[in-house]
């Protein structure tokens, strides 16, 4: 029988009551949603998977946002960062097994020391992969200048997530001071926007406070804001940090994967021609996780090469899986999920955002 979910997955565009009405759906009715966004993938980037080398550089980190476990007030773990060779090895092996683009994440840091050991390490790329291997940062709120400087130094694509839409909530998720400032945040994705920057934002799932019309804005937000990708992933409290005290106020953790499926799912519908991450946040609650949002909208994912060693210590969230797992482990093991997904994994293809391509060709 026809439902008011199929009336509101017909429509070319969603108002916020119809997105309100699809984050509400029940898990039959959501299954009517998975199939339009499987259907829009398949036909407009197609059911292929594009790896992005993640290196976790360095937990030094000079903001306390209130739910990350690496925030500079968390003493528990040794603070470190990647020396150029581990850096270069790590790049050298997604180049020699085609990954064709690495992800350089790190604490948001905005010394001097910092911006010239990235603009360093960006050449150090460019030179060694020929300019073949593509470099994704993700490295936090920095001047245009700075952004300017590693663009022209060989990054072009900028990961910063808004985290929340909403500035009410971004407040009380963040300390009250001008290092934690929501206008701040979304200036610093206009700079990047600017600099010409693939621009992907993202947010968190499930975080205490939050609402169902809260994720129907953000939503909203990625598609005024004209995103080039995206990258979303249940929230997951950590014990050391203030947001803790209202771990009894959260959804239960099989309830905040569902929630992200869905949203990958409704953007999917919403931006057809956007990259998607299947997050390792997804992976952490659902076992399967990754290969559930690839199944039904994503098309990236972040092996992740970190050298075991500092993995420990890089724990943005409880329970991170994968923490001993070496590279080619990583990888065997995700070539092994992607089949089973059924997708294939472009090998040697950078995977650009075909929305950026026809955002700037128009
Ligand atoms: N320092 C940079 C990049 C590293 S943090 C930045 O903040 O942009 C990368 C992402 O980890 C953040 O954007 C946030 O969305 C996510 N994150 C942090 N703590 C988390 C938690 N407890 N659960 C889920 N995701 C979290
Ligand atoms: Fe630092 Fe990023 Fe964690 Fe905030 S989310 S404390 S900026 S690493």
């Amino acid at each position: 029988m026809k439902s008011e979910i199929d009336d509101i997955l017909n429509k070319s565009t969603f108002s916020k009551e119809d997105l309100v009405k699809l984050l509400s759906a029940d898990e039959q009715e959501s299954r009517k949603i998975y199939e339009r966004s499987k259907a829009v993938k398949a036909e407009q980037v197609g059911r292929k998977v594009y790896f992005r080398g993640l290196i976790e550089y360095s937990n030094y980190c000079s903001k306390n946002c209130l739910y990350c476990g690496i925030r500079a007030g968390n003493s528990r773990y040794i603070r470190y960062e990647m020396t150029d060779e581990e850096v270069m090895e790590a790049a050298t092996y997604a180049f020699e097994n085609k990954f064709a683009s690495i992800v350089i994440q790190s604490g948001e840091r905005n010394d001097r020391k910092f911006i010239d050991t990235i603009e360093r390490l960006l050449k150090e790329i460019h030179r060694m992969s020929d300019g073949r291997l593509h470099v994704t940062l993700s490295l936090g709120e920095q001047t245009e200048e700075t952004y300017r400087k590693w663009f022209a130094a060989g990054a072009h694509r900028y990961l910063l997530r808004i985290e929340v839409s909403n500035p009410d909530l971004y407040k009380k998720l963040h300390p009250a001071d001008r290092h934690h400032d929501y206008n701040e945040r979304l200036e610093a994705l206009r700079r990047l926007r600017r600099a010409g920057y693939q621009v992907g934002t993202g947010v968190m799932i499930g975080l205490p406070f939050q609402t169902l019309s809260d994720l129907a804005d953000d939503l909203i937000f990625f598609r005024d804001f004209d995103i080039d990708m995206a990258g979303m992933g249940p929230y997951i409290e950590h014990e050391d940090t203030p947001l803790y005290q209202f771990r009894n106020e959260l959804l239960p953790l099989r309830e905040r994967f569902l929630l992200s499926l869905k949203m990958v799912a409704l953007l999917r519908i919403m931006m057809k021609d956007i990259n998607i991450a299947a997050t390792t946040a997804m992976q952490t609650i659902d076992p399967q996780g990754r290969e559930k949002a690839l199944l039904i909208g994503a098309n990236v994912i972040m092996p992740n090469l970190t050298p075991v060693k500092y993995r420990q210590n890089y724990l943005l969230y409880e329970n991170k899986p994968c923490l001993d797992e070496e590279a080619e482990e990583c990888k065997s093991c995700l070539e092994a999920r992607i089949a089973l997904a059924g997708d294939e994994i472009g090998y040697g293809e950078w995977g650009d955002s075909k929305h950026f391509k026809r955002r700037t060709e128009s």
